[in-house]
């Protein structure tokens, strides 16, 4: 079981990235890193919460 983040699922229609990993931790690290590099987005605890609301486990 792995869990899988999309940028599409929080509204970033035009970016199909998708993170997964096998820890909350670990992926939001990941998604963290994705944000700042592809986005310029700097995650504060809101946008972590509200990421965390659409990661899917697979
Ligand atoms: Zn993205």
């Amino acid at each position: 079981m792995a869990l899988e983040f999309a940028c599409e699922r929080v509204g970033v229609t035009d970016c199909k990235h998708v993170a997964t990993a096998d820890s909350t931790e670990e992926l939001l690290t990941k998604v963290a890193q994705h944000a700042s590099d592809a986005h310029g987005v700097e995650l504060n605890d809101t946008l972590v919460d509200y990421a965390l609301t659409t990661v899917r486990e697979t």
